[in-house]
């Protein structure tokens, strides 16, 4: 409770300076308990997204779009590819698989954005390493268009909910692959391209917290006994450079994801097991909507968390590019405390 209340006065001091907003203060930020009302109309809409990777696509040289399936609603799935040398190693970003996960998406397209700025940076990075991104996997429950019923769902305006349309867990699909989403993402990306390094991007709830301080996002590698212990150590690998890209930023409190699974039918492992895919889950702080109120996080929060999943793929990117994930210290991955759980 005191933390809430601590959050608030902050959130209010803020609104009051009416400028500089830094992230540090804004890290700590009010979840839907602070009373603020959770208004989804600033996010990115399945459309305005359809729209952007489009244009992006006629703009940009490098970027190649590929539509690779239908959501249940018949909703088209993209894949954004830069693809300069198939002997490159190449990453994929998948976000959205939980369709009220919003703010993974936000910062998969302003990476996306930020690729076609043709700096000489991204020119030389995009010369080592090849980017495959799936952003919104789950358009159908993004868009709250689903054959159930969202009313106990807690924003205003259009509701977000974790499953498809059919009421099918995506991250929990990756075995069975019955629902068109998954099979799409199977059978026409995971199979058809060859995936050296794999980050699955979520939100977790608003609690979560190291040290008294929220954390605004966890890590975990692949938690399934069988999966090739070379998989697990590149994982770790990976997982060690997004903590130490983003944690001498200040403002990101990154710890390992507390509720570890062996389960094979979620990403974070299927693709370790199915594919000998080094990946890593991802978990940022809060949810856009959601029926059960702490785990919405106010919109105060959308930028920095959507300059986190941004920094999260460029920092990785940018690791692979220059060979320095290959020296990374999966140590660091490994004496990373687990975050608390306080629901
Ligand atoms: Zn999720």
């Amino acid at each position: 409770m005191k933390k809430k209340v601590i959050a608030m006065s902050l959130s209010i001091t803020l609104a009051t300076a009416g400028v500089g907003i830094t992230p540090s203060f804004a890290a700590n930020g009010p979840d839907v308990n602070g009373n603020e009302t959770v208004q989804t109309a600033m996010l990115t809409t399945y459309k305005e997204m359809k729209s952007f990777l489009q244009k992006e696509d006629v703009k940009q040289e490098q970027m190649d779009l590929e539509v690779i399936g239908e959501t249940n609603e018949g909703r088209e799935i993209f894949l954004v590819k830069y693809i300069t040398n198939p002997d490159n190693p190449t990453i994929l970003y998948l976000t959205q698989q939980h369709g009220n996960e919003a703010l993974t998406t936000e910062g998969a397209l302003d990476y996306i954005r930020h690729l076609g700025s043709n700096s000489k940076k991204n020119q030389k990075m995009l010369k080592h390493v090849n980017i495959l991104i799936l952003p919104m996997l789950n358009a159908d429950g993004a868009m709250g268009d689903v054959n159930f019923s969202l009313e106990d769902h807690v924003a205003s305006g259009r509701h977000l909910t974790r499953y498809n349309a059919n009421r099918v867990d995506l991250n929990r699909d990756h075995v069975k692959k019955a629902a068109p989403e998954t099979k799409a993402l199977h059978e026409n990306v995971l199979q058809k391209y060859k995936i050296d390094y794999m980050i699955d991007m979520h939100h977790q709830g608003t609690q979560e917290d190291y040290n008294d301080r929220y954390t605004t996002g966890s890590l975990l590698t692949p938690q399934n006994p069988e999966v090739n212990s070379v998989v697990t150590e590149q994982s770790k690998r990976l997982a060690t450079v997004l903590y130490q890209g983003l944690e001498p930023l200040g403002w990101t409190h990154i710890f390992k994801y507390d509720a570890p699974t062996s389960k094979p039918n979620v990403a974070s492992n299927a693709m370790a097991l199915q594919y000998d895919i080094p990946v890593i889950l991802f978990e940022m702080r809060g949810m856009a909507d959601n029926s059960y109120e702490p785990y919405v996080l106010g919109q105060k929060s959308n930028g920095y968390l959507t300059k986190q999943a941004f920094l999260a793929m460029q920092e990785t990117s940018e690791a692979i590019a220059d060979g320095s994930i290959l020296k990374a210290d999966s140590g660091v991955y490994e004496q990373l405390p687990e975050q608390n759980y306080n629901y």
